[in-house]
This record gives structure tokens, sequence and C-alpha cells, in this order.
């Protein structure tokens, strides 16, 4: 795992490089925008530490090309721009942080600490209630030890209920979080009916302890009932 830094002030950039190094982390640096493409493909990177002022290229487009590629890496933009109009443009490119040069070192670590926290924190790669598991990395589901199949929309539908285990979702919830219909004259209230029982006859029926529950009125819940 390791952290690259893009920046084309040499002095700055040893000095990042030694205290990172010096805070334990792997260090790559790059100077130039053309150096950074080639580094950003590396499979193990843990973060970008993204200088958007580049002599050869314009840090908010290699940022939008890590986005495309590289889309859980996160990425911490330096620059001496520091008007509110510019912070904006690098938070909308898909920046996940923002420091304004110049800063102290023990602000930037702090800053990359809770970076690293919230992307390997934030993601759990299995979810789990009762005898139920999901799997996100390989989209697979199970009670017991019995492998559920689900259809794409079925895992995803699924993923939100155990993200939200214990609260009642709305089916307006779920047509904007799960299905992405941002229109609220799209009735997608037959559609979800559809989908929540058919998920129900897979996860629960036929078993003790069933775990996805209507809400009358309401919505939906899944927990555990006992
Ligand atoms: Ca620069």
């Amino acid at each position: 795992m390791s952290i690259l830094v893009v920046e084309d002030d040499a002095a700055l950039a040893r000095s990042l490089t030694r205290g990172l190094r010096e805070a334990g982390f792997t260090v790559n640096h790059a100077g130039t925008g053309r150096l950074a493409r080639s580094l950003l493909a590396q499979p193990d990177l843990q973060l970008v530490l993204l200088d958007l002022g580049l002599p050869d290229d314009d840090g908010l487009k290699l940022l939008a090309e890590l986005r495309r590629t590289q889309p859980a890496v996160p990425v911490l933009i330096t620059t001496a721009r520091g008007r509110v109009e510019e912070r904006i443009v690098g938070l909308d490119a898909g920046a996940d942080d923002y420091l304004v040069k110049p800063y102290a070192f023990g602000e930037l670590l702090a800053r990359i600490q809770a970076l690293l926290r919230r992307s390997t924190g934030a993601q759990p790669v299995q979810q789990t209630l009762a005898d139920l598991t999901l799997d996100l990395r390989t989209r697979t589901v199970q009670r017991g030890a019995e492998a559920i199949e689900l259809t794409p929309r079925e895992f995803d539908l699924l993923r939100y209920l155990l993200e939200h285990r214990g609260q009642t979702v709305s089916r307006e919830m779920l047509a904007r979080e799960v299905w992405q219909v941002r229109s609220r004259f799209t009735s997608m209230d037959n559609v979800i009916d559809v989908h929540i029982s058919r998920l129900r006859d897979k996860i629960d029926k036929g078993r003790a302890g069933s775990l996805l529950h209507t809400v009358r009125g309401v919505g939906f819940v899944l927990e555990e009932r006992r």
C-alpha cells in the first residue's frame, strides 16, 4: 500500500516524502502529470496527494481521470489556489479533501489518516444479520450454510436494507436509493413490492426466524424478531 505524492515543487516534495516515510507510509513521488499518470495505475495505491498546479498538466484533469479509473482511492488536493470557488471545483471533480498551501505537516498527516480510516472503515466487506450474510466482494448471499441466488437488483435491495437494518425504509427511499429514480411522479410501488416479495421468498420462506417484515402503510424493515 502506498501514497502517491504529485507535487512539482522539488523541495516541498522532498520534505513531504521524508515526513510521510517517517510516519510509516510507502511513498512514490511524481513531479509531473506525465509521471503521475504512469504511477496512478499501481494496484496497491492507497491515497493520492495531488497538487493542482503542475508544469505540464492540469491537476483537475488528472483528478477526473483518477476518479474514472480508481474511484475508491481517496484524493487529497493541495494547492496554493485557496479561493472558495476553486475549492468547490476540486471537490466537485471528486477530491475527498482539500488543503491550502502553506499548511503544517501535522495537519496534512491528520487529514491523510482520517481519509484512510474512512476509506477502509466505510465499506465492510460482509454484512450480517442473524444467520444471513451478504458479501460485497463476491456479491454472494447465504443464510446459514445455504447459498441464496439473487438477481443484481435483489442483491442491491438486500444490501440497502441491511445497511439500514432495524429502520423502517419507505418505498420512496428504495425508489431513490436502489432504483435511482429521482422523479416523484414515477410510481415504483408495484415494482418494489414485487422485488420485496421475491426477496422475501428467497431469504425467509421455509426458515425459522423471518427477517424481512412489512410495516403497514410505511414500508419495510429488515430485522431479527424473536
Ligand atoms: Ca505546483
